[in-house]
């Protein structure tokens, strides 16, 4: 059996295979569903921890040092799975770990983006490889406070991860010195507001300093000015939740699962016209049909139309494009869009174009920040232009004024917000223009077809 093929087989990474048709593909992989498997005993009876003994010299072998923890994770290729794919290893060296002050280390668990729902699952039924992940990050940064901020609508998910929390300090895995060593690590659980915009990692750190949740200017960067205006790292939850077995197998092995760049595996949150919609953890690299096809195909035996790949932000493509690609950063990025968070929205042949972009431009209208001029005026604009071409109002020119307005937004604002407002309407314009100008020439309105 190929390293890959292990991976799907057993899903160790980060444990989570879920399908929210039926439930779930293999109740060993879709841990707690079953009674109380998220709990500690259940973690640690599944290899759960074995990488922090392993680090610290409690297994009868040699700890690892702070470097070779840092170049095991450069060696996986692990990038950012939050939505940038930055390289997790080269971030964790940016800390500067000779600091004299207080370091702080931060999970992103305010997973936000439209269509993405892995980092709740993770938190609810694998808590612990988030923590175990975390640990080992502090390790290798010499980092003693560490927080966990967790989206502000997901309760049951917050008081598991306390629960969690709590276990992992009786056990002695938490606290003063860990195991018995010298490594000292407090981590905390914080809870949002519910602002998509406190996704963005600077408007975290603000809303975790108690302020309102808005996007600071870069730079400096929080790898030198971050929570509290002291070096901070952060990383999103599923970035995390790889670590354990990043350390336990050795970087090597995990770059081996997904190809060149693009190590290991990824969890894509497939919603949408599928028969099985759910998150799939598969190898990056896996081809578009490959991830299609668990998620039991386009729903009622319809037509593909088009896939937004990376969650709400990403641009849309075709079927004729995506059909042709493997989910991974490269791969997508090529095609003309991004993996972002691994959300993928699947649209099968009845769905309006317009319609849904007119949804998503209201998203972004509503969840401006209202920092800057472009985005806090032009994505209102492109949202009411949008909204009377579906309503049969549409005029001739509308569609160079949302293009000019997209490129009067992208790239010009403090945070990506603006660039994730303005990507899928350019996306949709290019790719779906016979559509939107049929609306336009006929000036009917056009009836809701979403479910
Ligand atoms: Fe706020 Fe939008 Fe500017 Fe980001 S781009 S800081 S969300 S106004």
């Amino acid at each position: 059996m190929t390293t890959a093929a292990r991976i799907l087989s057993q899903f160790q990474a980060t444990g989570v295979q879920t399908c929210f048709h039926d439930r779930h593909i293999n109740p060993q992989i879709y841990v707690g569903l079953n009674g109380n498997n998220w709990s500690i005993k259940d973690y640690e009876a599944r290899g759960g921890y074995q990488a922090l003994r392993r680090i610290l010299g409690k297994d009868g072998e040699e700890g690892l040092t702070q470097d070779q923890v840092i170049a095991t994770v450069k060696e996986s290729g692990l990038r950012g799975r939050g939505g940038a794919g930055f390289p997790t290893g080269l971030k964790w060296s940016f800390m500067p770990r000779s600091f004299p002050g207080q370091k702080y280390l931060v999970c992103n668990s305010d997973e936000g983006e439209p269509g993405t729902c892995k980092d709740r699952d993770i938190l609810q039924f694998n808590p612990h490889i988030v923590i175990e992940g975390m640990i080992i990050a502090a390790y290798a940064m010499g980092i003693s406070v560490g927080y966990n901020y967790i989206h502000g609508e997901i309760f049951q998910t917050y008081e598991r991860f306390e629960a969690a929390l709590e276990e992992a300090r009786a056990a002695g895995y938490l606290g003063d010195n860990i195991l018995g060593s010298s490594f000292s690590f407090q981590l905390h659980a914080a809870h949002g507001f519910g602002a998509y915009i406190c996704g963005e990692e600077t408007a975290l750190l603000e809303s975790l300093e108690g302020k309102k949740g808005q996007p600071r200017f870069k730079p400096p960067f929080p790898a030198s000015f971050g929570l509290y205006g002291k070096p901070t790292t952060i990383n999103n939850t599923e970035t995390f939740a790889a670590v354990p077995w990043i350390i336990r197998n050795g970087g090597a092995a995990y770059l081996e699962c997904g190809k060149p760049n693009n190590g290991g595996t990824k969890i894509f949150s497939v919603s949408g016209d599928v028969e099985k919609p759910g998150n799939y953890e598969v190898p990056l690299g896996t081809p578009f049909a490959k991830l299609l096809e668990l998620a039991g195909g386009v729903r009622k035996g319809r037509q593909l139309k088009a896939v937004i790949p990376g969650g709400s932000s990403a641009p849309v493509l075709p079927a004729s494009v995506i059909m042709e690609c493997t989910m991974d950063y490269d791969s997508i990025a090529k095609a003309g869009s991004m993996l972002g968070s691994g959300a993928v929205i699947v649209m099968d042949d009845s769905r309006s174009m317009v319609e849904s972009l007119l949804r998503l431009s209201y998203f972004y209208s509503h969840e401006s920040c209202g920092q800057c001029t472009p985005c806090r005026e032009g994505t209102g604009w492109m949202w009411r232009v949008i909204d009377r071409i579906q309503h049969g109002q549409g005029r001739e020119g509308d569609l160079d004024l949302l293009n000019s307005v997209a490129d009067n937004i992208q790239g010009r604002t403090i945070c990506a917000l603006g660039d994730a407002a303005a990507m899928p309407v350019r996306a949709m314009i290019k790719h779906f223009r016979p559509e939107f100008e049929a609306l336009i020439r006929n000036k009917a309105p056009q009836a809701a077809t979403s479910v």
